[in-house]
């Protein structure tokens, strides 16, 4: 008889809170971490020999669009590769509840492939992912512009009236009060980009009452930069919410060198709220293929198309060249497409990246046909490239920012921290070799040094392949605010 169902033992922990590395060993009893002792005070008939690995809580991944990828692809090996162990899906505007129409919006079609996926209300899509039996944790945000599009059906390209507002505050309301755990906008995407300060600030008066977070793809991420800064913390100040910005950047070459600018702002209102904000550890954004960003892009790689699904790979100059015509009348003979687009400052990345407010979020998105290598590489990039090869911060300092500071600031209790009472999410690596492996040519990869995962105490990633596991969790914020008052 074992009082434990598995010890990892002889490994080197680093706990999430950014404290110094230590000798451990970590011992797991169901879902939970039962001990955390000196090396060789925990034993038990089943041992993990962590010899010469970092012992780490599994990392959250901020900012995904993972929502129906834990029921299309339970296994989530692009994430579980990469030592994660809890996505936030639904942001950028985009969630796939409560949406209470039939047709799948094109917007929608980034995170939504099958329309039996969608539901009118969260608890509704709550169900779904259980059912599925993801390998990961998920916790879901609600999009204003799902909201948007159940109240304003196609009718977009206008503010929302007093009615509809009051329906996608209602809309909110409810998916707080089944588990949702905050609200997303992105004002930046076309769907979204008519709706006035006022329009999100009185849809997201819920958050305050439930104690919900916002996050948000804000209305310009270049020239005009400052004032969407402005406007997303006045809508958070207005709904009584945490602040999160979304991938922080400043893009186009006008605009490299401006996190100069926009970092001492951050500084500044962060003494007055609370806001924090995400990175991805790369140059080039992904989204929706769009003509306007094209002049704004060094460079623009095809990341899917419908109406020409062998441009994926591609750039769209080689494109425009077969097609005969310009890049700008080539998108818009391949849309709806998605697109990779090369347009933001090294320097501007390491410097928002290793900002003591930034932690670290993929925006991979899930079903593109030749994704950005974000999907499969972000953490063990930040890990192996900023952490070790450039030394941009030491390793304690970019763990914290992908385990105990996101669950902090998301309100993740219990996660994002190895500790006695906490969640048995895990990730062993070796700090020597971990390293992406996903590139712009070949995005669909594993990481390397990524030793095995667990999830709610079961393996999940475990000698470069899929392990098996599936205790994921809908992390819903009523069970997440009652474990916080518990002491958890
Ligand atoms: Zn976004």
């Amino acid at each position: 008889m074992t009082a434990y169902d598995f010890v990892v033992r002889n490994g080197t922990l680093i706990d999430g809170t950014g404290a110094p590395r230590r000798a451990a060993d970590v011992a797991v009893k169901g879902d939970r971490i039962s001990a955390v002792g000196a090396p060789g005070s925990l034993r038990c008939d089943s041992e993990i020999d962590a010899t010469g690995l970092i012992v780490a809580p599994g990392f959250i991944d901020v900012h995904t669009h993972d929502d129906t990828a834990l029921i299309d692809n339970p296994g989530m090996a692009m994430k579980a590769s990469q030592g994660v162990t809890t996505v936030v899906c639904g942001n950028c505007g985009a969630s796939a509840s409560p949406y209470t129409r039939a047709e799948i919006n094109h917007f929608l079609s980034l995170l939504v492939k099958k329309p039996e996926n969608i539901a009118p209300s969260f608890a509704g899509f709550a169900a779904k992912v259980e059912a599925a039996g993801p390998a990961l944790n998920g916790a879901f945000l609600v999009g204003h512009s799902t909201l948007r599009m159940s109240a304003m059906g196609e009718d977009l390209m206008r503010p929302a009236t007093t009615a509809e507002t009051a329906e996608m505050r209602e809309l909110l309301d409810a998916s707080l009060g089944e588990g949702a755990i905050g609200m997303s906008s992105g004002l930046f995407y076309p769907v979204a980009r008519a709706a006035t300060t006022d329009e999100v600030a009185e849809t997201a008066l819920p958050l305050g009452k439930w104690g919900g977070l916002y996050t948000a793809h804000m209305r310009d991420e270049a020239d005009d930069i400052l004032a969407a800064m402005d406007e997303t913390f006045e809508i958070g100040r207005r709904a009584g919410a945490p602040v999160i910005v979304s991938h922080h950047k400043t893009s186009g070459r006008g605009n490299f060198g401006r996190m100069r600018e926009t970092l001492p702002k951050f500084e500044d209102a962060m003494k007055r709220q609370e806001i924090s904000f995400d990175v991805y550890p790369y140059v080039a954004g992904s989204t929706i293929l769009r003509k306007e960003m094209l002049d704004r892009a060094e460079r623009t790689l095809v990341t899917w198309s419908d109406t020409m699904p062998s441009a994926s790979g591609r750039d769209i100059a080689d494109v425009a060249r077969e097609l005969g015509c310009t890049p700008h009348e080539a998108a818009d003979r391949i849309h709806p497409a998605g697109a990779i687009y090369f347009m933001m400052d090294e320097a501007d990345v390491q410097a928002a990246m290793s900002h003591p407010g930034a932690m670290i979020g993929s925006d991979g998105i899930p079903f593109d046909t030749h994704p950005h290598p974000r999907l499969w590489g972000t953490f063990p990039r930040v890990l192996g490239h900023y952490c070790r090869e450039l030394g941009l911060f030491p390793l304690e300092d970019a763990v914290r920012r992908m385990t105990a500071y996101p669950a902090a600031r998301f309100r993740l209790t219990g996660r994002g921290t190895v500790r006695a009472g906490a969640y048995a999410d895990l990730c062993l690596f070796d700090a020597a070799t971990v390293i992406d492996t996903a590139t712009f040519e070949k995005p669909i990869s594993p990481a390397v040094g990524i030793h095995s995962v667990f999830c709610n105490g079961a393996a999940v990633w475990r000698d470069g392949k899929s392990a098996g596991g599936r205790a994921g969790r809908v992390l819903r914020l009523q069970e997440l605010q009652a474990e916080s008052r518990a002491g958890g």
